[in-house]
């Protein structure tokens, strides 16, 4: 099925709002095997509009919109859809009455540009919007397919997925799955770099890749006449692509990476400790977001000036004078101290220059130690982000502290190289 998305919005074309609509809706389609051919935006203008969709059915079969489905007089994505499929505009009495209810219950009288919201095109199926109140719709005609959607994507997201993903899916009564495979320490374009080959040509099983925050996630989908034979091509494309990347990945089924040390603590029965300067608790409140995490964790202090470093901590003087608060000696003195305090048996800290004041020549701002302390040894580790913002400094520290619990925990760090 070939695809052209079409966002309507002033808006975009001025530059005022990101076209996030279009992204997102490229990627679902291509996990689902539609291909997307053009991306168009058109501003709020009904000739250019319909326009737009004679020449988006040239080479497509199916084109999705976005925007304009509201009740002002610029929302005229409906009417251009039913004059360009030669369709009557027709009052819905079911959707007239959910429309009623929706404003009753919000205390607010009908308008006439209300009453829009409850008209389409005569033999349009309705795609339900519990969202907001303009409901988008679905509609078949002369070997061409259109969908509806509305502009704000809190809105059209959630309809995309649970009203036109299953209509799509049915075309060709194939069975959709996907795994989310999470990395840490390769980017994005490394990544697609490493796997090139296996993309390239590939129509099913798809891979795609998405970039967020300090890591990347790889989206292994296929589609297949049953969920047996998607799940076995998934499997096999995954054992391809850990043979390339395996060592970055942490997670094969979309977790977060404080989860997976969670649950790594949590099946092995170790309890965990953190001691704090620069990420000020962000530990802690990652760790604590996890429901249940007081099975392993059992606190974190967070040691902000020398004087609690060393009350909490038992960190030297001579270390904190001689090699600052911010070096590899300081962090392994918090760990061991935090061992000595919790007796957990795995104990993290950090320390650093979150910025934007501070730092040193050969520690600049962004630069952070991460001690560690497991089975008896102790060491520290000196990572460094660079123009980086203070928010965003403790973020990475805090990732690194999870990732650097990971390796230890999976025997796979320069921790366990030479022995103290
Ligand atoms: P409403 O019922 O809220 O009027 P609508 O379907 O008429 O929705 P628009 O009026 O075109 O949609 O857009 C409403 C808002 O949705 C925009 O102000 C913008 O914030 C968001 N939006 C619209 N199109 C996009 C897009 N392509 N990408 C991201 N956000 C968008």
């Amino acid at each position: 099925m070939k695809c052209t998305i079409l966002t309507v919005g002033t808006e975009i074309l001025f530059g005022s709002i990101t076209n996030t609509n279009a992204v997102f809706l490229s990627r679902e389609l291509q996990t689902i095997g539609v291909d997307v051919m053009y991306h168009m935006t058109v501003g709020d203008n009904p000739h250019r509009l319909k326009e737009m969709l004679a020449y988006a059915y040239h080479d497509c079969d199916l084109v999705i919109t976005t925007g304009g489905l509201g009740p002002t007089q610029d929302d005229l994505t409906k009417e251009m859809i039913a004059e360009y499929f030669g369709e009557k505009i027709i009052e819905f009495p079911e959707q007239l009455e959910i429309l009623k209810t929706r404003m009753w219950n919000r205390n607010r009288p009908i308008t006439p540009n209300n009453l829009k919201q409850a008209r389409f095109p005569e033999h349009a199926e309705i795609l339900n919007n519990p969202n907001g109140t303009a409901p988008g719709f679905w509609l078949q005609k002369d070997g061409k397919m259109i969908a509806s959607l509305p502009g704000p994507p809190h809105e059209m997201e959630p309809m995309f997925l649970n009203e036109l993903r299953p209509r799509l899916l049915a075309f060709d009564n194939k069975v959709l799955y996907y795994r989310n495979i999470r990395t840490n320490g390769i980017g994005e374009s490394q990544l697609e770099n490493d796997i090139m080959d296996l993309v390239d040509g590939q129509t099913d099983p798809t891979l795609a890749t998405y970039a967020s925050k300090f890591e990347t996630t790889l989206r292994i989908a296929s589609k297949r006449e049953t969920r047996e034979e998607a799940e076995a091509a998934v499997a096999e494309m995954l054992d391809k692509v850990k043979e390339r990347i395996g060592k970055y990945i942490y997670s094969e089924d979309g977790e977060d990476l404080s989860f997976v040390v969670f649950k790594m603590l949590k099946e092995r029965g170790l309890t965990l400790s953190a001691a704090e300067s620069c990420t000020g608790g962000l530990f802690a409140k990652t760790m604590t977001d996890i429901s249940g995490s007081s099975a392993v964790f059992d606190r974190s202090l967070v040691t902000y000036m020398e004087r609690a470093k060393m009350a909490e901590l038992g960190v030297k003087k001579e270390t904190l004078d001689k090699y600052t608060a911010v070096s590899e000696k300081t962090a392994q003195e918090m760990a061991e101290g935090l061992r000595e305090a919790s007796q957990s048996d795995v104990c993290i800290s950090v320390t650093g220059y979150a910025g934007p004041g501070g730092g040193t020549e050969e520690d600049p701002v962004g630069t952070f130690y991460i001690g560690l302390w497991f089975e008896g040894r102790c060491k520290a580790f000196r990572f460094q982000t660079r123009r980086a913002s203070r928010e965003r400094t403790r973020e990475y520290a805090c990732v690194q502290m999870f990732k650097l619990i990971y390796d230890v925990l999976m025997g796979r760090n320069e921790f366990f190289a030479e022995s103290l």
